[in-house]
Parts: C-alpha cells; structure tokens; sequence
C-alpha cells in the first residue's frame, strides 16, 4: 500500500472548499481560514523577475539554488536570527518551506523511526513523515499552558525510535512563541537522545507585543542536530512564488540537496532572482516592517473581540498571525462550530482536528484579513455566540 494511503484528506480543504461553495452561489464570505498575507509582494522583487525573465533567466539552476541568493540568505540568518551558515555546502533554496519540510524528513527518518510532532500543528509534518515512511506521533500540547512547549512533554513521548522532534516557532495555529529558556532545555534533551531538529521558523518576523523569535538552531552546540527551514512565502507575501530554503550542517546539507534533486531539481530561477532583490533592497526590509506593523494591530484587534466572547477561552499567542481559541458552545464539536460560523454568518474559519485529532474543541482564526473586514467578522462571531 502506498504511504500516501495512510494520509487523511486536509481539513482545511473541507472548509474552503464549502466557503467557495457558497461565494458561487453569491454569499458573501469573510475569509479567516487562510493563512497568508493579505498583501502584494514587493514591487522591487516582482520588477527583478521581469528582468531576469528579459535576461533569459529561463532555465535550470544549480541544485542548491544560485550563489547570490544563497549568500543573501546566509545574511539575512547571521543578522535576524544569529544562525551561522555556509551559502556553499549548508544552505539550499526550495520550492516552498513546504518542500524543505518535506527533504528534511526524507533525509532524517524512515521506517521504523519515529517523529515527534507538538500540535495542534501545521500538517504538513505528520504528512510527510508518513509520506516518508516515518511514524509520526503527535503530542497534544494543552491549552491550559497556551500551547508551549516543555522538554517535559517531549521526554514522556520519546523512545529507542525517536529520531526528529519538530519545533514551530512562531507557531501555526496556536500562535505560541516558545522562550529561550524552553528551547535550551529542549535542546539538552534532543542533545543527549541523539534527536534531530526540525526547526521551522517561516514566522520568524511575525512577533508581537515586544516578543522576539529565538532559533533554536542558534543555541550552543545545537548545528549538529539541527535543520533550520524557513521562506519567502510569509515574510514578504510571496506564497505564489513557491520559495523557501533549509540550512543544516554540511553533512545534513548534503542530504537535503539529494531529495532535493529527486523532488524538484531546483526552485523557479526568475523566482529566485526576484527573491534576491527582496533580500537586497531597503524596500523589502521597509515592506517587511509595513506588514508586521500592521499584522501586530491585528493581533491586538483580534485579542481584544475575542476575549469579549463569554464561551470562548484565548490562549496567550504573540506571533504568527493566528488565534485558536477554546470554545464550550452548546455542546458542538469543531466541525459543527466551525460549519455553523460559516453557513450563519459567513466567517470562515478552521475546526482545531486539522492541527491534530485531539484539539476537538478550538478552532483556528487567521488575521490576515483588512482590520475592518478582521473587526467585522469577530464581531458576527461575538453576535452568533452571544
Ligand atoms: N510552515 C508553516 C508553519 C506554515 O504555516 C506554512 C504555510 N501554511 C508553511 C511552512 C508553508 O510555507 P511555503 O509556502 O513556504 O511552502
């Protein structure tokens, strides 16, 4: 049987697909089941890859990606993020984080190993594990501590087989942005248990209220161990360009590229040098500032309406730009809570299942709407909960 088989269908699908239904029939919907940003992406990028495309910058390019954006790369993780990589032999761009999420766990597990994957989470991870081989186990981080991840939790779930322990910072869907601290911790134990790191900070920029993102993969002796993957996509709204890059050690590196090449060859070249200029120029550093600016308006616009709905329970979040409230409505589960926001006022949003089986009972609201139609669609949601 083909591990694919073992794959269940996305639940975020289900909803959008639903929320299209009913725009084709002229309902107008307030969508807050996407998670992208709202904007364009920097013109200075998108004029570069009218360029490169005059250039004829048109055909393959070297697996790892081309060495100016490699060496951006390289410079954009020592000064954000105090990560120390080689553009030579540690860095490879990707087509999407999505695809070095999916190299990392090509290269690091297969049958027989087990991954440790916190959710409520992306599902990507549990997905390409098992598309791997790999057994994912999930560990169910509570509510109650907003999400966060202990050393305390991972060390119940880990085992002779226990081979990567991914870690979301900022996360998606909780918005939980884990403390240094933590990290140090959790980084002690992958250390002595010989456990790689599946580092994914794509909402490395996407921290609020004075928080600040911490990789794990810049702590002492964590290069080793670790795989840093992270993109374009949220940084500079570039979803539809299809960019990410992973960098590890050398020897991990080594691996990924070879994935890497069996998946996709290499990421889009006019894409690539598009993405230069975004790294390049002041105005992707100024666009990037006019977006976080505005999403941290919305995460406090978002807390606020939300913590005035009285069946609702928000977890403390400071990046990313999601909300995953806890409800207790009339005894619904997620599915039909979610079913019901949709089809009575219109609000689309995501049942907390598709971030992981146990979190039945929250759901998932993506700010990455205008403030107005954000405020709008709280508000209908505050009215239908009422
Ligand atoms: N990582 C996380 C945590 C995400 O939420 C997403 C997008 N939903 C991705 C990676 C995928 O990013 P990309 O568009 O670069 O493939």
């Amino acid at each position: 049987m083909p591990y694919l088989d073992l794959i269940p269908a996305s639940g975020i699908r289900k909803i959008f697909d639903r929320a299209s239904e009913l725009e084709g029939q002229g309902k107008r919907i307030l969508h807050l089941e996407i998670g992208r940003p709202d904007f364009d992406s920097p013109s200075s990028a998108k004029a570069a890859v009218m360029t490169a495309l005059n250039e004829g910058r048109v055909h393959y390019t070297e697996n790892r990606g081309i060495p100016k954006l490699r060496r951006l790369i390289a410079e954009k993780l020592r000064d954000d993020n105090n990560l120390h990589y080689d553009p030579e032999s540690e860095i490879v761009v990707t087509n999407g984080t999505s695809e070095g999420v999916a190299m990392a766990m090509a290269a690091l597990a297969g049958p027989g190993d087990e991954v440790i994957v916190p959710t409520p989470s992306w599902s990507h991870y549990v997905s390409c594990a098992t598309l791997f081989g790999a057994t994912p186990v999930e560990l169910a981080l509570k509510a109650d501590n907003d999400y966060q991840l202990t050393r305390e939790a991972v060390e119940k779930l880990v085992s002779e087989r226990t081979r990567v322990l991914v870690v979301n910072t900022p996360n998606n869907p909780s918005g939980a942005v884990y403390p240094e601290k933590e990290l140090r911790s959790i980084l002690e134990l992958c250390l002595e248990r010989s456990i790689y790191i599946l580092s994914d900070e794509i909402y490395d920029y996407f921290c609020f209220g004075g928080e600040r993102h911490v990789s794990i993969a810049a702590l002492p002796n964590a290069k080793p161990i670790c795989v840093v993957a992270n993109g374009f996509s949220k940084t500079y709204s570039m979803t539809g360009w299809r960019l990410g890059y992973v960098a590890s050690s050398a020897e991990i590196a080594a691996k990924l590229n070879k994935a890497h090449q069996y998946l996709t060859v290499c990421a889009n070249s006019f894409a690539q040098h598009g993405a230069c200029a975004a790294l390049a120029d002041d105005e992707g550093r100024q666009f990037l500032e006019k977006m976080t600016e505005s999403f941290e308006r919305r995460w406090r616009i978002t807390n606020q309406l939300l913590s005035e709905i009285k069946c609702l329970r928000l977890p403390r979040s400071a990046g990313a730009f999601y909300a995953f409230p806890s409800f207790d409505y009339k005894g619904m589960s997620a599915d039909q809570l979610c079913a019901y926001l949709l089809e009575e006022g219109g609000v689309a949003t995501v049942p907390g299942t598709a971030f992981g089986e146990a979190h039945k009972d929250a759901f998932r609201i993506a700010y990455s709407v205008n403030e107005t139609e954000l405020a709008e669609a709280l508000t209908i949601i505050k009215n239908l909960l009422a």
